[in-house]
């Protein structure tokens, strides 16, 4: 499964955002493929179009997508240099596909500031300069090695070298790789390195109780939004109390919180919604009365392999698919509707699923 880190100093809320995520936790029964650790919380990914599919079809069960967030507390000054969990910690990011980042936004005298005043662009740089550290060293170590290398004139490790450069110069002058907005060929040279500052990285700006519903005056979260919108990153802000609070709730009871707080969703799951959009992933639906399903792939897989999410045989004995556009079957109104105009395709191995397609899979066991 994909994986999102939360990260963040100390005392931000990181844990209380935990807490809440795995409270509201997906039914495990449905994710056998997960995860089973305590930092790790795995989270249904909220899709309307699965709500209007289950409406049209009936089906027995309705299964959303799932991905997994993991906590990786333990991030201080010095991190990089081994202090803390120090270098333990680091290693577990190198191991996530994005990264949530919990910054500090709400007042209270009550709750210390591990550097005494409530600072969010000082914390976000605090740990991004332990993440650039940990990337300035494993680019120095490679390029070295590669020029050592390089002694056959490697057209190859000559281009790696040269991305790598860049890169370097980017994170001497304080900027994540990420920052660099390097072409697919240009990463693919460098992904074995598995920087930590290439990674993807929304902002969860972490507002007192009172703005849950609306944070646009808090002055902190203005500045996120400044310094994350020159970085091309995201923002969600988002109260981590309120929402270990409507995570404990269910049905009427939430609905009723969330209408009092003024809220349309609760924030964890528009904080999960744009994680997954920062994943850049697709959703195709499974659409039978058995079960109506999501499944998560990354753009640009083909057939066979979205059919080996669902299942390794599904891969193995792919014959091909049928396959009906999510807006065309609900404008057909039904299965057979769709058919009979025509709309429902046969697709082979070398179809590029589209987000949103209804798929179901021919093959042979
Ligand atoms: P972590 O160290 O980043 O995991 O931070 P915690 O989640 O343990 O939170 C630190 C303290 O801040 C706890 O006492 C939380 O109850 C408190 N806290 C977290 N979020 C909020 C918030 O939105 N408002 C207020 N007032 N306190 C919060």
């Amino acid at each position: 499964a994909l994986k999102a880190g939360i990260v963040g100093l100390p005392n931000v809320g990181k844990s209380t955002l935990f807490n809440a995520i795995t409270q509201a936790g997906a039914e495990s029964a449905n994710y056998p493929f997960c995860t089973i650790d305590p930092n790790v919380g795995v989270v249904e990914v909220p899709d309307e179009r699965l709500d209007k599919l289950t409406e049209l079809v009936v089906p027995n069960k309705t299964v959303p997508t799932a991905f997994e967030f993991i906590d990786i507390a333990g991030i201080v000054k010095g991190a990089s240099k081994g202090e803390g969990l120090g270098n333990k910690f680091l290693a577990h990011i190198r191991e996530v596909d994005a990264i949530v980042h919990v910054v500090r936004c709400f007042q209270d005298e009550n709750i210390t500031h591990v550097s005494g005043k409530v600072d969010p662009i000082g914390d976000i740089q605090t740990i991004n300069l332990e993440l650039i550290l940990a990337d300035i060293d494993s680019v120095d170590r490679k390029i070295e090695r590669s020029r050592k290398n390089m002694k056959g004139g490697d057209k190859k490790v000559a281009q790696e070298v040269e991305v790598l450069e860049r890169v370097k110069e980017a994170l001497y002058n304080d900027q994540p790789a990420r920052s660099l907005e390097l072409s697919e060929d240009e990463q693919q040279l460098i992904r074995d390195l598995h920087l930590l500052t290439l990674k993807p990285v929304l902002y969860a700006a972490n507002v007192s109780e009172g703005e849950a519903a609306d944070a646009g005056d808090n002055p902190y979260v203005k500045l996120v939004r400044e310094f994350a919108s020159a970085e091309g990153a995201e923002v969600v802000p988002i109260s981590a109390k309120v929402e270990s609070e409507i995570a404990e709730l269910e049905g009427d009871d939430k609905a009723m919180f969330l209408e009092e707080l003024g809220l349309k969703e609760s924030g964890l799951n528009r904080l999960i919604g744009a994680a997954y959009k920062l994943l850049g992933l697709y959703t195709y639906f499974t659409a039978g009365v058995q079960e109506v399903r999501a499944w998560t792939i990354r753009k640009g897989t083909k057939a066979p392999q979205a059919a080996g999410v669902i299942h390794t045989d599904f891969e193995r004995g792919f014959i091909r698919a049928e396959v009906v556009s999510y807006e065309d079957l609900m404008n057909a109104g039904s299965m057979n509707a769709a058919k009979e105009k025509g709309q429902l395709r046969l697709e082979g191995k070398d179809y590029t699923v589209k987000d949103g397609d209804v798929m179901h899979f021919r093959f042979n066991v």
